[in-house]
């Protein structure tokens, strides 16, 4: 759809005015990010933009609770260039961040429009390891956990930020995405993290995704994990378990059995990343 159906252009400087000019526009408004969707896929209904970009919501700060606050607005570029963001998750969301779309796309492309988009996602089955949560404001503001907020229907609001939690000491993370080329979609992504108490996995998320879904937790697999040592041994059987309870897609780029089999080398690559960043010391 061309963007010449869009009629109006609105640049608020008020994140209540940018939230009223959604709601009365009843479907014709959207929110503009970095536009890298919209561009692509406006929908047809489409007539006016609302530009956040006057609203004051591109920053990284420090939360009261020791974790970090990202404004909506914040760019992929902006927080590879953020050392504490990209070093979050011993390095996990850098490690993320620098495998998605190419240099200009990650200049344009913001968080806040990446997981209101919540499909073909890289940075969801991260920030789902890493049980991140979204503020949104619909006149007031609300924070959901991840996974509540991707699977609400909350209808029309504003991403305000995505907050990520306190590290935790004794924590790692890793991610590994599998696509025919450095820019196409991925055919399957993983990121698992473990959180480690003298020894003992005391807790652990395996998060697989691929091109038609948001990411999902493998409830199977960080079963499997919790409860004892890290060891080649339980990293080989817990990517034994995920390849097993998983059931991904099939289409003309890869076949169902060849996607779950990724999703096993995955999770055996990301918990072997995990293992060695434990060994130097984790978050
Ligand atoms: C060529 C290309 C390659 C890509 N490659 C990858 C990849 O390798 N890995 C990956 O994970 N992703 C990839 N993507 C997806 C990409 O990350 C998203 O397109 C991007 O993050 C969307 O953010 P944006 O700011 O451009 O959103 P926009 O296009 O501005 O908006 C997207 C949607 O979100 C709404 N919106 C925007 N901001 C807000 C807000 N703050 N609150 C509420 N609603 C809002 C808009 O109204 C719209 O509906 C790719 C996309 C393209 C086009």
């Amino acid at each position: 759809m061309p963007l010449t159906q869009i009629t109006h252009y609105h640049r608020p400087d008020q994140l209540d005015e940018a939230w009223r000019l959604v709601r009365d526009g009843d479907g014709a408004a959207r929110l503009l990010g970095g536009g890298t969707d919209l561009v692509v896929r406006c929908p047809p209904e489409a007539t006016a933009l609302v530009d956040l970009a006057e609203v004051g919501l591109r920053y990284v700060e420090p939360a009261g609770d020791g974790g970090l606050r990202i404004g909506a607005m914040s760019t992929f570029t902006d927080l590879l260039e953020h050392p504490e963001v990209a070093a979050y998750g011993a390095g996990a969301v850098g490690e993320m961040l620098a495998q998605v779309g190419s240099v200009l796309h990650r200049n344009s492309a913001t968080i806040g429009g990446h997981v209101v988009r919540s499909r073909l996602s890289d940075v969801l089955p991260v920030l789902l390891a890493l049980d991140a949560s979204v503020v949104v404001y619909t006149g007031e503001q609300a924070t959901w956990s991840i996974a509540e907020y991707l699977d609400a229907d909350l209808g029309p609001h504003v991403v305000v930020e995505v907050r990520l939690p306190p590290p935790v000491a004794g924590s790692a993370a890793a991610f590994v995405r599998f696509s025919r080329t450095e820019f196409d979609h991925a055919l399957v992504n993983a990121c698992c993290r473990v959180d480690l108490d003298q020894g003992v996995v005391a807790g652990a998320r395996v998060v697989i995704g691929e091109s038609v879904t948001v990411g999902r937790r493998v409830p199977a697999a960080e079963d499997e994990l919790t409860g004892g040592p890290l060891t080649p041994q339980t990293v080989a059987a817990t990517a034994r378990v995920a390849r097993e309870a998983v059931s991904l897609h099939d289409d003309w780029i890869a076949s169902a059995d060849y996607r779950n089999h990724l999703a096993g080398v995955a999770v055996e690559r990301c918990l072997t990343t995990v293992t060695d960043r434990l060994q130097k010391g984790g978050s």
